[in-house]
Protein backbone atom coordinates (compact mmCIF):
# COMPACT_ATOMS: atom_id res chain seq x y z
CA UNK A 1 0.00 0.00 0.00
CA UNK A 2 1.42 3.55 -0.93
CA UNK A 3 1.31 6.75 1.46
CA UNK A 4 -1.16 7.62 -1.30
CA UNK A 5 -3.75 5.00 -0.83
CA UNK A 6 -3.52 5.41 2.55
CA UNK A 7 -4.11 9.39 2.19
CA UNK A 8 -6.92 8.65 0.73
CA UNK A 9 -8.36 6.41 2.86
CA UNK A 10 -8.16 8.37 5.53
CA UNK A 11 -9.36 11.36 3.60
CA UNK A 12 -11.58 10.12 0.82
CA UNK A 13 -13.32 13.24 0.15
CA UNK A 14 -10.85 15.59 0.29
CA UNK A 15 -10.27 16.44 -3.41
CA UNK A 16 -7.92 20.06 -3.53
CA UNK A 17 -4.53 20.04 -3.20
CA UNK A 18 -2.55 22.68 -1.00
CA UNK A 19 -1.53 24.86 -4.61
CA UNK A 20 -5.58 25.11 -4.78
CA UNK A 21 -5.68 27.20 -1.63
CA UNK A 22 -2.56 28.88 -1.75
CA UNK A 23 -4.18 30.42 -5.31
CA UNK A 24 -7.05 31.15 -3.22
CA UNK A 25 -5.32 33.14 -0.63
CA UNK A 26 -2.80 34.49 -2.92
CA UNK A 27 0.30 37.30 -1.26
CA UNK A 28 -1.55 40.12 0.07
CA UNK A 29 -0.61 43.00 -2.14
CA UNK A 30 0.86 45.62 0.56
CA UNK A 31 3.53 47.81 0.40
CA UNK A 32 7.42 46.63 1.29
CA UNK A 33 7.52 46.16 5.17
CA UNK A 34 3.73 46.26 6.00
CA UNK A 35 3.14 43.89 8.52
CA UNK A 36 -0.11 41.31 8.65
CA UNK A 37 -0.95 40.55 12.00
CA UNK A 38 -4.00 39.41 14.32
CA UNK A 39 -5.79 37.97 17.25
CA UNK A 40 -6.79 34.67 17.49
CA UNK A 41 -9.07 34.19 20.87
CA UNK A 42 -10.64 31.51 21.53
CA UNK A 43 -14.58 32.34 21.61
CA UNK A 44 -14.73 32.17 25.61
CA UNK A 45 -16.52 35.65 25.18
CA UNK A 46 -14.35 38.00 27.40
CA UNK A 47 -11.08 39.28 26.72
CA UNK A 48 -8.61 39.61 29.37
CA UNK A 49 -6.62 43.01 30.10
CA UNK A 50 -3.24 40.77 29.30
CA UNK A 51 -4.77 39.51 25.97
CA UNK A 52 -5.76 43.07 25.31
CA UNK A 53 -2.25 44.67 25.45
CA UNK A 54 -1.31 41.71 22.87
CA UNK A 55 -4.20 42.82 20.91
CA UNK A 56 -3.53 46.36 21.44
CA UNK A 57 0.04 45.86 20.06
CA UNK A 58 -1.27 43.38 16.73
CA UNK A 59 -3.29 45.91 16.02
CA UNK A 60 -1.26 49.11 16.17
CA UNK A 61 1.76 47.94 14.10
CA UNK A 62 -0.12 47.16 10.85
CA UNK A 63 -1.80 50.69 11.41
CA UNK A 64 1.48 52.11 11.25
CA UNK A 65 2.99 50.43 8.61
CA UNK A 66 -0.31 50.24 6.28
CA UNK A 67 -0.68 46.19 6.96
CA UNK A 68 -3.66 43.95 7.82
CA UNK A 69 -5.36 43.59 11.25
CA UNK A 70 -7.52 40.54 11.39
CA UNK A 71 -9.02 38.64 14.08
CA UNK A 72 -9.10 34.78 14.26
CA UNK A 73 -11.31 33.01 16.06
CA UNK A 74 -9.80 29.64 17.12
CA UNK A 75 -12.67 27.17 18.39
CA UNK A 76 -11.10 23.60 17.66
CA UNK A 77 -11.32 22.97 21.37
CA UNK A 78 -14.95 22.47 21.66
CA UNK A 79 -14.82 22.51 25.32
CA UNK A 80 -13.06 25.93 25.72
CA UNK A 81 -15.75 27.94 23.30
CA UNK A 82 -18.91 29.29 24.80
CA UNK A 83 -22.20 29.09 23.35
CA UNK A 84 -22.63 33.48 21.92
CA UNK A 85 -18.77 33.73 23.08
CA UNK A 86 -17.78 35.39 19.80
CA UNK A 87 -20.47 38.51 20.19
CA UNK A 88 -18.65 38.93 23.84
CA UNK A 89 -15.22 39.56 22.13
CA UNK A 90 -16.56 41.87 19.51
CA UNK A 91 -17.98 43.68 21.72
CA UNK A 92 -15.37 44.21 24.19
CA UNK A 93 -13.01 44.85 21.36
CA UNK A 94 -15.65 47.39 20.08
CA UNK A 95 -15.70 49.23 23.71
CA UNK A 96 -12.14 49.64 22.95
CA UNK A 97 -12.07 51.56 19.56
CA UNK A 98 -10.04 48.44 18.61
CA UNK A 99 -10.65 48.08 14.85
CA UNK A 100 -9.92 45.32 12.20
CA UNK A 101 -9.62 45.09 8.50
CA UNK A 102 -10.87 41.31 8.08
CA UNK A 103 -12.60 38.59 10.82
CA UNK A 104 -15.43 37.79 12.30
CA UNK A 105 -17.67 40.53 12.69
CA UNK A 106 -20.73 38.70 14.55
CA UNK A 107 -21.79 35.32 15.62
CA UNK A 108 -22.24 34.48 11.90
CA UNK A 109 -20.91 36.90 9.90
CA UNK A 110 -17.27 38.16 8.58
CA UNK A 111 -15.65 40.26 6.91
CA UNK A 112 -12.13 39.75 4.20
CA UNK A 113 -11.53 37.58 1.95
CA UNK A 114 -8.84 35.26 3.56
CA UNK A 115 -11.72 33.41 5.56
CA UNK A 116 -13.85 31.82 7.23
CA UNK A 117 -12.31 32.89 10.26
CA UNK A 118 -13.34 30.72 12.41
CA UNK A 119 -11.61 27.55 12.81
CA UNK A 120 -14.57 25.27 12.62
CA UNK A 121 -15.27 26.43 9.72
CA UNK A 122 -11.91 25.41 7.64
CA UNK A 123 -11.88 21.63 8.68
CA UNK A 124 -11.38 20.48 5.17
CA UNK A 125 -8.69 22.66 4.55
CA UNK A 126 -6.88 21.46 7.85
CA UNK A 127 -7.93 17.92 6.30
CA UNK A 128 -6.03 19.21 3.04
CA UNK A 129 -2.83 19.97 4.44
CA UNK A 130 -2.49 16.97 6.36
CA UNK A 131 -3.52 14.54 3.32
CA UNK A 132 -0.53 16.00 2.28
CA UNK A 133 1.36 14.93 5.08
CA UNK A 134 0.65 11.79 5.16
CA UNK A 135 1.23 11.65 1.47
CA UNK A 136 4.77 12.73 1.62
CA UNK A 137 5.04 10.13 5.03
CA UNK A 138 5.26 13.05 7.29
CA UNK A 139 2.42 12.41 9.59
CA UNK A 140 0.32 8.92 9.92
CA UNK A 141 -2.90 7.66 11.90
CA UNK A 142 -1.92 6.78 15.64
CA UNK A 143 -4.72 4.30 17.33
CA UNK A 144 -3.46 4.55 21.35
CA UNK A 145 -6.21 5.11 23.48
CA UNK A 146 -6.09 7.22 26.21
CA UNK A 147 -5.68 3.94 28.67
CA UNK A 148 -2.56 3.38 26.61
CA UNK A 149 -1.10 6.65 26.60
CA UNK A 150 -2.01 7.21 30.82
CA UNK A 151 0.02 3.96 30.81
CA UNK A 152 3.00 5.09 28.59
CA UNK A 153 3.14 8.97 30.99
CA UNK A 154 3.28 6.33 33.97
CA UNK A 155 6.23 4.12 32.88
CA UNK A 156 8.37 7.32 31.50
CA UNK A 157 7.71 8.72 34.66
CA UNK A 158 8.58 5.80 36.56
CA UNK A 159 12.39 5.26 34.43
CA UNK A 160 12.68 8.99 34.79
CA UNK A 161 12.58 9.25 31.12
CA UNK A 162 11.42 12.72 28.93
CA UNK A 163 7.67 12.80 28.73
CA UNK A 164 5.50 12.39 25.36
CA UNK A 165 5.08 10.47 22.08
CA UNK A 166 8.49 10.13 20.61
CA UNK A 167 11.34 7.13 19.41
CA UNK A 168 10.80 4.32 20.99
CA UNK A 169 7.57 5.64 22.52
CA UNK A 170 5.54 6.63 19.64
CA UNK A 171 4.28 2.60 18.81
CA UNK A 172 2.04 3.73 16.30
CA UNK A 173 4.68 5.51 14.14
CA UNK A 174 6.31 2.13 13.16
CA UNK A 175 2.96 0.30 12.24
CA UNK A 176 2.48 -0.78 8.96
CA UNK A 177 0.05 0.55 6.28
CA UNK A 178 -1.61 -2.11 5.72
CA UNK A 179 -2.12 -2.73 9.43
CA UNK A 180 -2.94 1.10 9.34
CA UNK A 181 -5.85 0.52 6.35
CA UNK A 182 -6.76 -2.69 8.18
CA UNK A 183 -7.76 -1.00 11.61
CA UNK A 184 -9.34 2.19 9.89
CA UNK A 185 -11.48 0.16 7.70
CA UNK A 186 -12.25 -1.56 11.22
CA UNK A 187 -13.73 1.32 12.56
CA UNK A 188 -11.23 2.05 14.66
CA UNK A 189 -10.79 5.46 16.89
CA UNK A 190 -7.28 7.12 15.64
CA UNK A 191 -5.71 10.50 15.34
CA UNK A 192 -3.43 11.94 12.95
CA UNK A 193 0.22 13.01 14.26
CA UNK A 194 3.15 14.47 13.07
CA UNK A 195 5.79 12.33 11.94
CA UNK A 196 8.70 14.27 13.43
CA UNK A 197 11.87 14.69 11.97
CA UNK A 198 13.87 16.32 14.60
CA UNK A 199 16.58 15.00 17.37
CA UNK A 200 16.49 16.47 20.73
CA UNK A 201 19.69 16.33 21.04
CA UNK A 202 20.19 18.78 18.38
CA UNK A 203 19.60 22.48 19.04
CA UNK A 204 17.67 25.21 17.13
CA UNK A 205 17.39 28.60 17.85
CA UNK A 206 14.23 30.35 18.03
CA UNK A 207 14.46 34.62 17.00
CA UNK A 208 11.81 36.00 18.93
CA UNK A 209 11.24 39.85 18.07
CA UNK A 210 10.93 40.87 21.74
CA UNK A 211 13.44 38.27 23.60
CA UNK A 212 15.91 38.03 20.68
CA UNK A 213 17.60 34.48 19.74
CA UNK A 214 16.61 31.76 22.18
CA UNK A 215 18.09 28.29 21.73
CA UNK A 216 16.11 25.17 22.28
CA UNK A 217 16.56 21.22 21.66
CA UNK A 218 14.96 20.31 18.37
CA UNK A 219 11.28 19.18 18.71
CA UNK A 220 11.18 15.41 18.69
CA UNK A 221 7.58 14.98 19.60
CA UNK A 222 4.73 12.93 16.88
CA UNK A 223 2.93 16.03 18.15
CA UNK A 224 -0.79 15.43 17.07
CA UNK A 225 -2.61 17.39 14.52
CA UNK A 226 -5.49 16.21 13.96
CA UNK A 227 -7.92 14.77 16.77
CA UNK A 228 -10.26 12.38 16.91
CA UNK A 229 -13.58 14.53 15.71
CA UNK A 230 -11.75 15.28 12.51
CA UNK A 231 -10.36 19.26 14.02
CA UNK A 232 -6.79 20.08 14.29
CA UNK A 233 -5.01 21.19 17.20
CA UNK A 234 -3.21 24.54 17.67
CA UNK A 235 -0.26 23.57 16.33
CA UNK A 236 -1.50 22.38 12.83
CA UNK A 237 -4.11 25.42 12.94
CA UNK A 238 -1.79 27.85 13.42
CA UNK A 239 0.61 27.30 10.61
CA UNK A 240 -2.13 26.71 8.22
CA UNK A 241 -4.33 29.17 9.03
CA UNK A 242 -1.14 32.02 9.35
CA UNK A 243 0.07 30.70 6.44
CA UNK A 244 -3.13 31.18 4.58
CA UNK A 245 -4.09 34.35 5.66
CA UNK A 246 -0.57 35.33 5.10
CA UNK A 247 0.27 36.80 8.70
CA UNK A 248 3.75 38.20 8.80
CA UNK A 249 4.08 38.48 12.56
CA UNK A 250 2.40 36.57 15.19
CA UNK A 251 2.25 38.14 18.42
CA UNK A 252 1.50 35.79 21.45
CA UNK A 253 1.30 35.27 25.22
CA UNK A 254 4.84 33.65 26.34
CA UNK A 255 3.20 30.65 27.14
CA UNK A 256 3.90 29.55 23.42
CA UNK A 257 6.97 30.13 23.16
CA UNK A 258 8.12 26.63 24.15
CA UNK A 259 6.03 25.35 21.59
CA UNK A 260 7.62 27.51 18.81
CA UNK A 261 10.06 25.02 18.04
CA UNK A 262 7.14 22.54 16.55
CA UNK A 263 6.14 25.61 15.02
CA UNK A 264 9.33 26.37 13.48
CA UNK A 265 9.62 22.55 12.44
CA UNK A 266 6.13 22.56 11.13
CA UNK A 267 6.35 25.34 8.56
CA UNK A 268 9.68 23.62 7.54
CA UNK A 269 8.07 20.29 6.81
CA UNK A 270 5.77 22.16 4.70
CA UNK A 271 8.43 23.99 3.22
CA UNK A 272 6.38 27.55 3.71
CA UNK A 273 8.07 30.78 5.16
CA UNK A 274 7.58 31.18 8.77
CA UNK A 275 6.69 34.29 9.90
CA UNK A 276 7.81 36.59 12.35
CA UNK A 277 7.45 35.81 16.49
CA UNK A 278 6.99 37.80 19.35
CA UNK A 279 6.05 36.11 22.76
CA UNK A 280 4.73 38.62 25.05
CA UNK A 281 4.99 38.54 28.77
CA UNK A 282 2.31 38.23 30.98
CA UNK A 283 0.55 40.88 32.44
CA UNK A 284 0.95 40.49 36.67
CA UNK A 285 -0.10 41.82 39.53
CA UNK A 286 1.14 42.48 42.87
CA UNK A 287 -0.78 41.18 45.91
CA UNK A 288 -0.75 42.93 49.19
CA UNK A 289 1.50 40.17 50.58
CA UNK A 290 3.66 41.46 48.15
CA UNK A 291 3.47 38.17 45.64
CA UNK A 292 3.69 38.42 41.86
CA UNK A 293 1.29 36.78 40.21
CA UNK A 294 -0.86 36.20 36.63
CA UNK A 295 -3.59 38.90 36.62
CA UNK A 296 -6.41 36.39 36.84
CA UNK A 297 -9.87 36.68 35.26
CA UNK A 298 -11.75 34.54 38.26
CA UNK A 299 -9.73 36.78 41.02
CA UNK A 300 -9.26 40.17 40.16
CA UNK A 301 -12.62 41.92 38.27
CA UNK A 302 -10.24 44.69 36.70
CA UNK A 303 -8.56 41.54 34.30
CA UNK A 304 -11.44 41.88 32.47
CA UNK A 305 -11.85 44.41 29.59
CA UNK A 306 -15.41 44.84 30.48
CA UNK A 307 -14.81 46.18 33.77
CA UNK A 308 -13.89 49.31 32.15
CA UNK A 309 -16.42 49.43 29.76
CA UNK A 310 -18.87 49.05 32.70
CA UNK A 311 -16.92 51.71 34.98
CA UNK A 312 -16.89 54.06 31.82
CA UNK A 313 -13.27 54.37 31.72
CA UNK A 314 -12.22 56.77 28.46
CA UNK A 315 -10.98 54.70 25.91
CA UNK A 316 -8.32 57.09 25.12
CA UNK A 317 -6.78 56.68 28.57
CA UNK A 318 -7.12 53.14 28.30
CA UNK A 319 -4.91 53.15 25.35
CA UNK A 320 -2.49 55.42 26.85
CA UNK A 321 -2.01 53.23 29.71
CA UNK A 322 -1.73 50.21 27.66
CA UNK A 323 0.98 52.18 25.82
CA UNK A 324 3.19 52.59 29.03
CA UNK A 325 3.13 48.60 29.30
CA UNK A 326 3.63 47.86 25.72
CA UNK A 327 6.75 50.06 25.28
CA UNK A 328 9.05 51.49 28.71
CA UNK A 329 9.81 54.52 26.57
CA UNK A 330 6.21 55.51 25.87
CA UNK A 331 5.79 58.14 29.13
CA UNK A 332 9.58 59.90 27.75
CA UNK A 333 8.38 60.43 24.28
CA UNK A 334 4.74 61.73 25.67
CA UNK A 335 6.61 64.20 27.79
CA UNK A 336 8.63 65.33 24.66
CA UNK A 337 5.95 65.15 22.81
CA UNK A 338 2.40 66.97 25.25
CA UNK A 339 1.32 68.61 21.68
CA UNK A 340 0.97 65.03 20.15
CA UNK A 341 -1.83 62.39 19.83
CA UNK A 342 -0.86 58.67 21.48
CA UNK A 343 -1.97 57.13 17.90
CA UNK A 344 1.69 58.72 16.52
CA UNK A 345 3.70 56.66 19.07
CA UNK A 346 5.56 53.74 16.90
CA UNK A 347 5.75 50.87 18.86
CA UNK A 348 9.31 49.29 18.90
CA UNK A 349 9.07 45.64 19.68
CA UNK A 350 12.96 45.90 21.33
CA UNK A 351 11.18 48.01 24.01
CA UNK A 352 8.66 45.65 25.04
CA UNK A 353 9.73 44.22 28.45
CA UNK A 354 10.68 40.43 28.41
CA UNK A 355 9.81 40.06 31.84
CA UNK A 356 6.25 40.94 31.64
CA UNK A 357 3.92 43.95 32.82
CA UNK A 358 2.92 45.12 36.33
CA UNK A 359 -1.03 46.22 36.42
CA UNK A 360 -1.39 49.07 38.13
CA UNK A 361 -4.80 50.26 38.63
CA UNK A 362 -4.27 53.19 40.32
CA UNK A 363 -2.43 54.31 37.16
CA UNK A 364 -4.93 53.90 35.23
CA UNK A 365 -7.10 55.84 37.53
CA UNK A 366 -4.55 58.54 37.44
CA UNK A 367 -3.89 58.54 33.78
CA UNK A 368 -7.83 58.87 33.61
CA UNK A 369 -8.27 61.72 35.69
CA UNK A 370 -5.77 63.46 34.54
CA UNK A 371 -7.49 62.48 30.81
CA UNK A 372 -10.80 63.58 31.95
CA UNK A 373 -9.71 67.04 32.95
CA UNK A 374 -8.43 68.41 30.15
CA UNK A 375 -11.60 67.70 28.08
CA UNK A 376 -14.28 70.68 27.71
CA UNK A 377 -17.66 70.49 29.71
CA UNK A 378 -19.50 69.40 26.60
CA UNK A 379 -16.78 66.61 25.73
CA UNK A 380 -17.57 65.19 29.42
CA UNK A 381 -21.03 65.69 28.70
CA UNK A 382 -21.18 63.87 25.81
CA UNK A 383 -19.55 60.99 26.98
CA UNK A 384 -21.11 60.87 30.34
CA UNK A 385 -24.53 60.97 28.65
CA UNK A 386 -22.76 57.61 26.48
CA UNK A 387 -21.59 56.16 29.07
CA UNK A 388 -25.09 56.66 30.94
CA UNK A 389 -27.61 55.83 27.77
CA UNK A 390 -26.05 52.35 28.29
CA UNK A 391 -25.75 51.58 31.85
CA UNK A 392 -27.70 54.19 33.90
CA UNK A 393 -31.04 55.12 32.15
CA UNK A 394 -31.92 57.40 35.70
CA UNK A 395 -28.94 59.67 35.01
CA UNK A 396 -29.37 59.41 31.15
CA UNK A 397 -32.81 61.12 31.52
CA UNK A 398 -31.85 63.97 34.02
CA UNK A 399 -28.83 64.80 31.55
CA UNK A 400 -30.96 65.00 28.52
CA UNK A 401 -33.84 66.80 30.52
CA UNK A 402 -31.06 69.29 32.03
CA UNK A 403 -28.46 69.27 29.12
CA UNK A 404 -27.10 73.04 29.85
CA UNK A 405 -27.24 72.52 33.34
CA UNK A 406 -25.46 69.20 33.34
CA UNK A 407 -22.93 71.15 31.24
CA UNK A 408 -22.67 74.26 33.55
CA UNK A 409 -21.86 71.82 36.42
CA UNK A 410 -19.12 70.18 34.52
CA UNK A 411 -17.59 73.37 33.98
CA UNK A 412 -16.93 73.91 37.46
CA UNK A 413 -13.58 74.43 37.55
CA UNK A 414 -12.40 73.01 34.37
CA UNK A 415 -11.47 75.01 31.86
CA UNK A 416 -8.59 76.81 33.94
CA UNK A 417 -4.93 76.09 34.20
CA UNK A 418 -5.61 73.76 37.01
CA UNK A 419 -8.87 71.83 36.30
CA UNK A 420 -10.04 69.82 38.87
CA UNK A 421 -9.24 66.39 38.48
CA UNK A 422 -11.62 64.48 40.41
CA UNK A 423 -13.14 62.44 37.93
CA UNK A 424 -11.76 59.08 36.68
CA UNK A 425 -14.32 57.15 34.81
CA UNK A 426 -17.75 58.63 33.68
CA UNK A 427 -19.79 55.79 36.49
CA UNK A 428 -18.39 57.88 39.17
CA UNK A 429 -19.80 61.56 38.25
CA UNK A 430 -23.58 61.35 38.59
CA UNK A 431 -22.49 60.12 42.28
CA UNK A 432 -20.43 63.06 42.98
CA UNK A 433 -22.65 65.36 41.49
CA UNK A 434 -25.85 64.01 42.19
CA UNK A 435 -26.49 67.05 44.97
CA UNK A 436 -26.82 69.60 41.98
CA UNK A 437 -29.98 67.73 40.99
CA UNK A 438 -33.17 67.83 43.47
CA UNK A 439 -34.00 64.26 41.67
CA UNK A 440 -31.12 63.14 43.41
CA UNK A 441 -30.31 64.78 46.17
CA UNK A 442 -30.84 62.98 49.54
CA UNK A 443 -31.23 65.06 52.66
CA UNK A 444 -29.82 62.85 54.77
CA UNK A 445 -26.06 62.05 56.24
CA UNK A 446 -25.36 65.60 56.16
CA UNK A 447 -21.26 66.10 56.66
CA UNK A 448 -21.08 68.86 59.38
CA UNK A 449 -17.76 69.23 60.29
CA UNK A 450 -16.51 71.58 63.30
CA UNK A 451 -19.85 72.99 63.72
CA UNK A 452 -22.32 70.70 64.75
CA UNK A 453 -24.72 72.19 67.34
CA UNK A 454 -28.02 72.35 65.69
CA UNK A 455 -28.67 75.73 67.08
CA UNK A 456 -25.71 77.37 65.75
CA UNK A 457 -26.25 75.59 62.54
CA UNK A 458 -29.26 77.05 62.20
CA UNK A 459 -28.33 80.62 63.62
CA UNK A 460 -25.58 81.33 60.67
CA UNK A 461 -27.64 79.90 58.24
CA UNK A 462 -30.47 82.10 59.28
CA UNK A 463 -28.95 85.19 59.63
CA UNK A 464 -27.00 84.49 56.13
CA UNK A 465 -30.09 84.13 54.47
CA UNK A 466 -32.57 86.57 55.46
CA UNK A 467 -29.29 89.29 55.96
CA UNK A 468 -26.67 88.60 53.40
CA UNK A 469 -27.57 85.79 50.60
CA UNK A 470 -28.49 87.72 47.54
CA UNK A 471 -28.12 85.34 43.82
CA UNK A 472 -27.74 88.22 42.23
CA UNK A 473 -24.21 89.19 43.58
CA UNK A 474 -20.94 88.68 41.84
CA UNK A 475 -18.23 86.12 43.53
CA UNK A 476 -16.41 89.31 45.31
CA UNK A 477 -19.33 90.23 46.83
CA UNK A 478 -20.40 86.92 47.68
CA UNK A 479 -17.26 86.16 49.60
CA UNK A 480 -17.35 89.94 51.29
CA UNK A 481 -20.70 88.96 52.77
CA UNK A 482 -19.65 85.63 54.36
CA UNK A 483 -16.51 87.54 55.41
CA UNK A 484 -19.23 90.12 57.15
CA UNK A 485 -21.42 87.46 58.50
CA UNK A 486 -18.16 85.78 60.40
CA UNK A 487 -17.41 88.95 61.63
CA UNK A 488 -20.69 89.54 62.74
CA UNK A 489 -21.09 85.97 64.48
CA UNK A 490 -17.70 86.18 66.33
CA UNK A 491 -15.87 83.73 63.70
CA UNK A 492 -12.46 85.02 62.04
CA UNK A 493 -12.80 86.21 58.32
CA UNK A 494 -9.06 86.32 58.17
CA UNK A 495 -7.17 82.54 58.41
CA UNK A 496 -3.82 84.52 59.63
CA UNK A 497 -5.80 86.88 61.92
CA UNK A 498 -7.53 83.43 63.82
CA UNK A 499 -3.82 81.80 63.36
CA UNK A 500 -2.42 84.18 66.15
CA UNK A 501 -5.25 84.32 68.13
CA UNK A 502 -7.42 81.51 68.04
CA UNK A 503 -9.08 81.87 70.86
CA UNK A 504 -10.32 85.26 70.33
CA UNK A 505 -12.90 83.37 67.85
CA UNK A 506 -15.45 80.87 68.14
CA UNK A 507 -13.74 79.24 64.67
CA UNK A 508 -12.85 80.44 61.23
CA UNK A 509 -14.63 81.49 58.13
CA UNK A 510 -13.10 77.96 56.82
CA UNK A 511 -16.02 76.67 59.60
CA UNK A 512 -18.74 78.69 57.97
CA UNK A 513 -18.36 78.19 54.38
CA UNK A 514 -18.71 73.94 55.69
CA UNK A 515 -22.06 74.54 57.31
CA UNK A 516 -23.42 76.41 54.30
CA UNK A 517 -21.94 74.09 51.94
CA UNK A 518 -22.88 71.21 53.58
CA UNK A 519 -26.41 72.41 54.38
CA UNK A 520 -26.57 73.18 50.38
CA UNK A 521 -25.33 69.65 49.32
CA UNK A 522 -24.46 67.48 52.53
CA UNK A 523 -21.17 67.37 51.31
CA UNK A 524 -18.19 68.69 53.02
CA UNK A 525 -15.78 68.28 50.17
CA UNK A 526 -17.14 70.31 46.78
CA UNK A 527 -16.02 72.08 43.92
CA UNK A 528 -16.58 76.06 44.35
CA UNK A 529 -19.44 76.81 46.32
CA UNK A 530 -19.84 80.13 44.33
CA UNK A 531 -20.54 78.53 41.33
CA UNK A 532 -22.44 75.79 42.62
CA UNK A 533 -24.83 78.05 44.40
CA UNK A 534 -25.00 79.85 41.22
CA UNK A 535 -26.35 76.74 39.40
CA UNK A 536 -29.12 75.69 42.22
CA UNK A 537 -30.12 79.07 42.56
CA UNK A 538 -32.90 80.94 45.01
CA UNK A 539 -35.40 78.55 45.44
CA UNK A 540 -33.26 75.75 46.04
CA UNK A 541 -30.99 77.40 48.24
CA UNK A 542 -33.54 78.12 50.67
CA UNK A 543 -35.33 75.00 50.67
CA UNK A 544 -32.34 72.99 51.21
CA UNK A 545 -31.44 75.45 53.95
CA UNK A 546 -34.55 74.76 55.35
CA UNK A 547 -34.17 71.02 55.04
CA UNK A 548 -30.95 70.93 56.41
CA UNK A 549 -32.32 72.99 59.44
CA UNK A 550 -35.06 70.63 59.92
CA UNK A 551 -32.55 67.61 59.90
CA UNK A 552 -30.05 69.04 61.87
CA UNK A 553 -32.78 69.56 64.48
CA UNK A 554 -32.94 66.22 66.26
N1 LIG B 1 -5.96 30.76 20.47
C1 LIG B 1 -4.67 30.99 21.01
C2 LIG B 1 -4.83 31.49 22.43
O1 LIG B 1 -5.91 31.94 22.77
C3 LIG B 1 -3.99 32.03 20.17
C4 LIG B 1 -2.54 32.08 20.23
C5 LIG B 1 -2.05 32.83 19.00
O2 LIG B 1 -2.21 34.04 18.98
O3 LIG B 1 -1.55 32.19 18.08
O4 LIG B 1 -3.92 31.42 23.20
Amino acid sequence: MTNKELANLIYPDINKDISYYENKYPLRKLKEGAIVSRFAPSPTGFVHMGSLLTTFIAQKIPKDTDGIFYIRIEDTDQKRSLENGIQGIIDDLKSFDISYDEGVISETESKGEYGPYIQSKRKEIYQTFVKYLIEKDLAYPCFCSEETLDNMRKQQEKQKDRLGYYGKWAICRSLSKEECAKRIINGDNYIIRLKSPGNFNKKIVVHDLVRGSIEFPENDLDVVLIKNDGLPIYHLAHIVDDYLMRTTHILRAEEWLSSTPIHLQLWQTFDFKPPKYAHLGLVMKIEDSGIRRKLSKRKDPEAAVSYYHEKGYPIYAIKQYLLTLANSNFEGWMDDNPDKLIEEFKIDFKKISKSGSLFDLEKIINISKNYISKLSALEVYNSLLTWALKFNSNYADLLIKYKDYSIAILNIEREGKKPRKDFACYSEIMDQIFYMYDELFLAEKYEWQAITNKNEIKNILDIYLIKYYDENDDKETWFKKIKDLCDELGYASNMKDYKLNPDKYKGNITDITTVIRVALTTKSMTPDLYEIMQLLKKDCIENRVSLAIKKSNY
